[in-house]
């Protein structure tokens, strides 16, 4: 959890008061105070105290963490039914870029090609296959030295003037990420409609932030209007209500 570069960052700024690595598997609520027990490596265990908690997992894996008491009936179907889209990106080093356009459409399983790197100075470039929904999950379950094998043989159909200068690859599957089960949040038609404010909504002295509960689903700006709505939220006693209010920036 802790190899991702960002999050790193905005830690150094907080003075070690971010701690990474430990995996909450049960939130307790009771007389005034929560509390998070978490796992760590090695069989670790860890329990963590506080009068408020902002719970920022996402929906997809927080249906597996043990809530005692249970969350309201509402809340609960929500964080089972709400579903997420799949991705998986294929990054593809050429010993030259003669393309000059950044990114295409292709109606092969590779789906969207998109010039990876079209500002570094280096004769070399990368070609990037963007997978979603169903081609994403045909290609899930594949190891990634045959995600790589499929892409450069897809690319060679799209871009055949590079096809024997690939160098080497690299590819994720967030739907195989055992933090995320998806790529972000994918509402159903009505689904934002009828859940948005639920989601936000506290229960107890859990708050939620992500950009699931936020009024821009599956974008970093969502998230970060999430975390300041969380914040007003404690500072002021509400309750979530204020769900499209980061919107307007009050
Ligand atoms: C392929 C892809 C492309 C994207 N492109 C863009 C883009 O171009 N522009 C844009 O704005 N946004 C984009 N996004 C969306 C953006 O990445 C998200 O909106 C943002 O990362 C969500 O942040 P978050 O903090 O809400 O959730 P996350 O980033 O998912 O953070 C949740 C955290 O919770 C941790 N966690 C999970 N389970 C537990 C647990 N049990 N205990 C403790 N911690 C746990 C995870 O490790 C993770 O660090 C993209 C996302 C994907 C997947």
């Amino acid at each position: 959890m802790a190899s991702f570069r960002l999050p790193v960052a905005l830690a150094g700024a907080l003075g070690g008061r971010i701690q990474f690595g430990w995996a909450a598997k049960r939130i307790e609520q009771e007389q005034g105070i929560v509390r998070v027990y978490c796992s760590g490596s090695a069989g670790a265990h860890r329990t963590f105290t506080a009068e408020r908690l902002v719970c920022a997992i996402r929906f997809s894996v927080l249906r597996d963490v043990e809530l005692v008491p249970a969350f309201s009936a509402e809340k609960l179907r929500a964080i089972r039914e709400l579903e997420h889209t799949s991705v998986v990106r294929t990054f593809i080093q050429y010993r030259r870029r003669p393309w000059t356009e950044w990114g295409w459409s292709t109606d092969l399983p590779i789906m969207h090609v998109l010039d990876a790197a079209p500002t570094q100075p280096q004769a070399s470039g990368i070609l990037e296959a963007y997978r979603v929904g169903p081609c994403a999950r045909a290609a899930s379950p594949l190891s990634e030295e045959e995600r790589i094998a499929r892409t450069v043989r897809g690319l060679s159909q799209f871009a055949p003037e590079v096809s024997s200068e690939a160098q080497r690859g690299t590819s994720y599957a967030w739907g195989l990420d055992p933090w995320a089960r998806g790529a972000f949040a994918w509402f159903r038609p009505k689904q934002l409609t009828q859940w948005g404010r639920l989601l936000a909504t506290r229960e107890g002295r859990v708050h939620f932030a992500g950009d699931q509960t936020s009024p821009m689903p599956g974008w970093m700006e969502g998230s970060l209007l999430s975390g300041q709505r969380a914040a007003r939220e404690i500072l002021s006693g509400a309750s979530g209500g204020a769900w499209r209010r980061g919107l307007r920036g009050a």
